[in-house]
């Protein structure tokens, strides 16, 4: 019996969850370095560094979006695949039970959280028999702010700022570029796109996140593919997203794509984006006790090297104090790009308790408040709640309640990632509220600015979807949405479009 199968797709999954592998580290070291100091792209790096050498560290999960695990398996003709599949589903459990791995999985219908991780379609796992006598396990762990940046396109197409997609390779070209400028900073920037050419609608989608398997230094084999690998990424950068979409030289750190024979009346060009916190590790096990032969992705005798010194978020000296609960003077002083530095109580608040707020009166008082779109990782000390990694969540989805939650309720500062729309930023210019991104992924970064817990509202939601109460301490952030209708995002995505215009006759 494979007796150490269990405990070696847990460790897997444990590293998976809070360390980056190699490639990825280097690359985002290159994106630091890529970045003039004091700009905004610079200060929100050092955030990810520091807070992927903390991840590593304190062994706690990169972002607090663990993402729906995936795992694609090789086995030995003979093996058992249904005793295999039981084993990874409770070491997802157990990985929850942890804390290294968000509770993620929700009934679709009704949204109840299953609380381990475990449900129908969740954690996906694929297999494939090989003629190796080894077991080899991937996992990659990709969240919802970048999956819901994936993208799929049918050949020929219409794009805006780069006109008609041929069933060419040019085409595809042309998607792969409309594909990360549509992401701006919603699926945190700088990220890495798998590409899938052909295949159907479905086999086009899994191929694309297959290619994230590959390490971004890997060249393909096929010249044709390498040869578009390396055009998108020689240009693609010139687009000014940057991280988090702050504007900035660095967006997109990897590009990979395969292809599948297609039917000839389709030409799918499916894209998989995947964020900064690109997590994905492998293991070769011994098929005789499940026990762990060699890492993949990792060599574990190679000493990690730390992204930056740990000084630091690094200051200006520009830096904007605000003590909630706020007052309109102050949020109205705030101007679109001002960095400021966040004390006081905080309340979470994602998708679930939007939708509350609708048809309910708050459960706490939110005139002045600041409110914070994220779904932490929480741990039950005792009687007391322990916060263990706290990033923000993608903010485009309370798009529909936002402007309504702060007419309503006096909420002063709603904090996010990504940017908001119209509606948000009309009612931050009616009401006298502002819109502040803080660093997509920094978790273990933003968990540490949280002083402590307390309390809990809407529990009833699961712990992502509660309303946390929060105590926290110089918790930065970037006034990206201000009380005067000015938007970075707006003005970015329109300058990057005139960017993305310059790349549409392609060399
Ligand atoms: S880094 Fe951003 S996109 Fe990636 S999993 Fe975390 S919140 Fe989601």
């Amino acid at each position: 019996m494979l007796s150490a199968f269990f405990e070696s797709v847990l460790q897997l999954i444990v590293r998976t969850s809070t360390d980056l592998p190699p490639d990825v580290r280097a690359a985002m070291r290159g994106a630091v370095g890529a970045e003039p100091a004091g700009t905004r792209s610079a200060q929100a790096l050092t955030i990810i560094a520091q807070n992927i050498d903390q991840a590593a560290t304190a062994e706690g999960a990169i972002c607090q979006d663990t993402g729906m695990p995936t795992f694609e398996l090789h086995v030995p003709r003979g093996s058992d695949q249904i005793w295999m599949r039981q084993q990874i589903r409770d070491a997802v459990a157990s990985a929850t039970k942890l804390g290294k791995l968000r509770p993620n999985s929700v009934d679709s219908i009704t949204g109840e959280n299953s609380g381990d991780n475990l449900g129908p379609g969740t954690p996906i796992i694929h297999f494939d028999q090989w003629e190796q006598d080894e077991i080899e396990v991937k996992l990659i762990l990709k969240g919802g702010g970048c999956e819901n940046m994936n993208a799929q396109y049918s050949l020929p197409a219409e794009l805006p700022h780069l006109g008609r997609a041929d069933r060419t390779l040019d085409g595809v070209r042309k998607c792969i570029l409309h594909a990360v400028w549509n992401a701006q900073g919603k699926g945190c920037s700088p990220g890495a796109v798998g590409v899938c050419i052909g295949g159907d609608r479905t086999s086009g989608y899994l191929n694309a996140k297959e290619q994230l398997f590959r390490t971004l230094d890997d060249v393909n084999r096929d010249p044709r593919l390498a040869e578009l690998e390396a055009l998108i990424m020689g240009t693609v950068n010139t687009l000014g997203i940057g991280t988090m979409g702050f504007g900035g030289n660095v967006s997109l750190i990897g590009c990979k794509i395969g292809a599948l024979n297609r039917l000839p009346a389709s030409f799918f060009v499916s894209v998989a984006y995947d964020c900064w916190a690109y997590r994905r590790l492998g293991v070769r096990l011994d098929a005789r006790d499940g026990s762990i032969r060699q890492w993949l992705y990792r060599d574990p005798s190679t000493p990690v090297i730390p992204m930056i010194d740990q000084a630091g978020f690094t200051r200006t000296g520009r830096e904007v104090p605000l003590t909630s609960p706020l007052d309109e003077a102050t949020v109205r002083s705030l101007r679109v790009g001002d960095v400021v530095m966040i004390t006081g109580r905080m309340y979470t608040g994602r998708d679930a308790v939007h939708a509350y707020l609708m048809k309910h009166d708050p459960p706490v008082d939110l005139r002045g408040a600041v409110l914070y779109h994220c779904g932490p990782v929480v741990k039950k000390d005792g009687d007391t709640w322990r916060v263990t990694a706290a990033g923000p969540t993608t903010s485009i989805r309370e798009e529909p309640y936002q402007s309504e939650v702060i007419r309503r309720y006096g909420v002063r500062a709603v904090v996010g990632k990504g940017g908001m729309g119209g509606q948000t930023l009309q009612a931050l210019n009616d009401h006298g509220a502002v819109y502040l991104n803080a660093v997509g992924g920094a978790a273990q970064f933003y968990a540490r600015c949280i002083e402590r817990t307390d309390g809990v509202s809407l529990m009833e939601f699961g712990t992502p979807e509660a309303m946390w109460h929060l105590r926290v301490r110089d918790f930065p952030a970037i006034v990206t949405m201000d009380a005067h209708g000015n938007s970075l995002h707006k003005d970015l995505e329109a300058e990057s479009g005139e960017k993305l215009e310059a790349l549409r006759a392609g060399r």
